[in-house]
């Protein structure tokens, strides 16, 4: 996506816009199963909750991908988009029996992360096989210390419960087709990783009716200079080995599935927005641009530094500017960063916004959703028009007063 491409597209489906390049994600898809293909069964679910316009998850659908899931609307549009029930897993947290039942009568996996729900799911339905979490209570502190850490988290079943839970699923009479775990941002090396999978391996001992072990995800993509990135390669060829190993010790070829979001579709994102106003005042120099927390709230919400690059002036001598948005609130983007100078009217890009912007994206101070652009096969499609008023309004019911 070179900046003539991108401005473009600020011109004809106007800013603030996301876009995205369907090739990376294809090349990143591609990397993840290079590096695994020495094993027999590998399947990879893209996480929906990433990024899930129906257009991207079509993509997916077409390079052979499965989906996770993390709620029944994100099972639906991925039933839309032409996924297969049996390609889908459910692998929310703190949802409803209700919601998991309904689920499972679509035909999706389940995946259950507490011993409540299910004792009363494998009571109802001895006979749907389930997935369980884990909690391997793996964390990394430090560079490559590995702690014994997130006893309190909210996520899985912890390694501790295993003889309750073996309890659960012999009373039960239930069949446990699949182990998992997700251990989210915590593991940063792989080392780590591999420590927490034989945390897996160890716990899958204990099924004998396995069909898959689930490593979830949590590898890194750098968003700044200096930042980690997961050596997928380096990963691919040791974890392979391992669960090779293992399927032979196990006596059955199961498959190895991950659940990648980030991975497969950050670097694959741009968001363009117009600078609206360049302010100077006592201490700085601010860009004002036509966006904010509303639009992406990752810079807030995680301190995440998404680089930014001023497409209209590239060649621009470099000042630093902290870049906010126009929502009445503090919406900063970026402190004090070296960028090439910016003019009213310039288009701002910022990298890395394939992943969990917008996904997250609102309506705060009643401002329109961005549109989203598709850049497939050389071509930019619109793949969600910008909001109008009238999407402010829906929903909404006016009394009379
Ligand atoms: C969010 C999520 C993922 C994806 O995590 P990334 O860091 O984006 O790769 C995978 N599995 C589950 C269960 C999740 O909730």
């Amino acid at each position: 996506m070179n900046n003539n491409t991108l401005l473009n597209i600020a011109k004809e489906f106007g800013s603030p816009v996301y876009v995205y390049d369907a090739d990376t994600i294809i090349n990143q898809y591609k990397r993840l199963t290079n590096a695994f293909n020495k094993v027999k069964n590998l399947k990879l679910n893209y996480a929906v909750k990433a990024l899930s316009n129906i257009s991207i998850l079509k993509l997916f659908n077409s390079l052979g991908s499965g989906i996770d899931t993390v709620s029944i609307q994100e099972v639906q549009l991925g039933l839309k988009a032409g996924f297969k029930p049996e390609r889908i897993i459910f692998t929310p947290n703190g949802v409803s029996l209700e919601e998991i039942e309904s689920v499972a009568k679509l035909g999706v996996q389940i995946n259950i992360d507490n011993l409540s729900i299910l004792e009363q799911f494998g009571t109802k339905y001895p006979n749907i096989p389930v997935c369980i979490r884990i909690n391997p209570h793996v964390m990394a502190g430090g560079n490559t210390n590995i702690s014994v850490g997130h006893i309190d988290s909210k996520f899985g079943i912890s390694i501790h419960q295993i003889p309750l839970l073996i309890r659960i699923v012999e009373n039960t009479g239930m069949h446990i087709n699949g182990i998992h775990m997700h251990t989210g941002s915590d593991i940063l090396d792989i080392d780590v990783f591999l420590y927490a999978s034989e945390i897996l391996f160890e716990t899958a001992k204990n099924f004998k009716n396995l069909d898959f072990i689930d490593f979830g995800s949590g590898f890194k993509v750098p968003y700044k200079p200096g930042d980690i990135e997961t050596n997928i390669e380096e990963l691919g060829k040791k974890l392979s080995k391992r669960f090779n190993d293992f399927c032979k010790s196990y006596g059955k070829d199961l498959t190895l599935a991950f659940e990648p979001g980030k991975f497969l579709v950050s670097e694959a994102g741009v968001f363009l927005a117009k600078v609206n106003v360049v302010k100077q005042t006592t201490s700085t120099v601010f860009a004002q641009v036509d966006s904010g927390f509303n639009h992406l709230i990752r810079p807030m919400l995680y301190g995440s530094q998404h680089e930014i690059l001023n497409i209209s002036n590239p060649k621009g001598r470099e000042r630093f500017y902290s870049v906010v948005g126009y929502i009445c609130e503090t919406d900063t983007f970026a402190n004090n960063r070296r960028i090439n100078e910016i003019n009213q009217g310039d288009i701002l890009c910022f990298k890395n916004a394939g992943a969990y912007c917008y996904s997250m994206a609102s309506n705060y101070n009643s401002r329109y959703r961005p549109a989203e652009v598709l850049i497939h096969k050389g071509e930019a499609h619109l793949i969600r028009k910008r909001e109008t008023f009238d999407d402010i309004l829906n929903n909404q019911l006016e009394i009379s007063i």
